[in-house]
């Protein structure tokens, strides 16, 4: 199941820079395709240590973590809604994508210019998601046009849509984004179909660089808790040096992701918590042939988590062998987690858990 992050902000804030240290960070593993599809989209890992100790318990042919897929949206500029610089066009990006991280600049250096002049995150903050809010008006005004004409002739389905839509349109006048509406998951699900951008899930990324004033994160994070949004900070200029400079350093942090430098967090908590934003976990299958991790929404069934890996699995479900990642690790095998019962037989209706490890049985 595929997630897709558009990486946007304003021109000069890092966004590229970004987009290639976390496309950098793709340590190729067999046979699979870590890489960037065209130059501005780039399928990958998601680090997740979880993986090796499986691998050291298994010793598989493969190993295959969880993959994100990013893509660098450019072309941001104040009045991209009526169509400057990129305009729609950028927009359309935008719609295909299932969470938004936009990339603020916090970092000081004179010799890179500030298209608002100068270094002011909120200020940043504004200027794009009022183009957002001002896309999704137009959006949901020509919808609401579209389907009076069904409402006058009472169809029920119609009004339906047309009061949330009235809703919807009444935050978004309020300068509110969509999302911090509470919805029921259907009626998000129907406003992501119609192209809404503001339903989309989005965490800032503090660019700090090596000077910052630490005010300008501090201001960030009180508008993510308005939103109820997540906050990483990266210094990203120096995390591109190091991964260019050093390719070993690669594979020291794809173990131990959380580290970032000049005091910022590093590029593994930004895919780690654009999962968290996006509501995803991970489970694993793991033999001698393959450990593998794959990404669910919460709450899935585990015919649906079977799903993901093939349709027959979720088609023909009879019924899963689960353990949950600790207990596995614990026992050091399936023979003895059998034997313990910590190996359990679960049906239809188990809803699969953040780490298990999960073997599927179909007719
Ligand atoms: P984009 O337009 O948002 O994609 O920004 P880029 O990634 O192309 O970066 C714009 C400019 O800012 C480039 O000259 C980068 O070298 C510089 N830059 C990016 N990140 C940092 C940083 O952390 N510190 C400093 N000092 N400059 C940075």
């Amino acid at each position: 199941m595929a997630v897709s992050i558009g990486i946007v902000g304003l021109p000069n804030v890092g966004k590229s820079t970004l987009f290639n240290v976390l496309t950098k960070q793709s340590v190729p593993a067999e046979n699979f395709p870590f890489c960037t599809i065209d130059p501005s989209v780039g399928v990958v890992p998601v680090p997740d240590k979880r993986l090796d100790r499986l691998a050291n318990i298994f010793t598989p042919e493969r190993v295959v973590p969880a993959t994100v897929t990013f893509v660098d949206i450019a072309g941001l500029v104040q009045g991209a809604s009526t169509g400057e610089g990129l305009g729609n066009n950028f927009l359309s990006h935008i719609r295909e994508v299932d969470a938004v991280v936009h990339v603020v600049r916090c970092f000081l250096d004179d010799s890179v210019t500030h298209v608002g002049g100068a270094v002011d995150p909120v200020q940043d903050i504004e200027v794009v998601e009022t183009e957002l809010l001002l896309a999704d008006v137009q959006l949901v005004e020509r919808r609401i046009g579209k389907i009076d004409k069904e409402v006058q002739q009472r169809n029920s389905d119609a009004a339906t849509e047309k009061a949330l839509l009235e809703e919807v349109v009444g935050v978004l006048r309020q300068g509110r984004m969509a999302s911090s509406l509470s919805l029921s998951a259907d009626q998000r699900k129907y406003l992501h179909g119609i192209g809404l951008l503001t339903v989309k899930p989005v965490m800032y990324v503090c660019n700090i660089g090596t000077h910052y004033d630490e005010r300008s994160v501090d201001v960030v994070r009180a508008c993510a808790k308005r939103t109820g949004s997540v906050v990483v900070t990266v210094s990203v200029l120096s995390e591109r040096d190091l991964s260019v400079s050093d390719g070993e350093r690669d594979t020291v942090r794809h173990e131990q992701p959380e580290e970032g430098v000049d005091g910022g967090e590093g590029v593994g908590s930004v895919i780690r918590s654009a999962y968290q934003v996006l509501g995803r976990i991970s489970f694993f299958t793991a033999g001698e042939r393959e450990v593998r991790a794959w990404t669910i929404p919460e709450g899935f069934t585990a015919p649906q988590a079977g799903g993901v890996i093939h349709s027959d699995f979720e088609k023909r479900f009879i019924r899963a062998q689960v353990i949950s990642f600790d207990s596995l690790v614990r026992a050091g095998s399936y023979a003895s987690a059998r034997n313990t019962g910590d190996l359990r037989t679960e049906g239809k209706d188990y809803l699969v858990q953040d780490g298990d490890v999960v073997e599927f049985m179909h007719s």
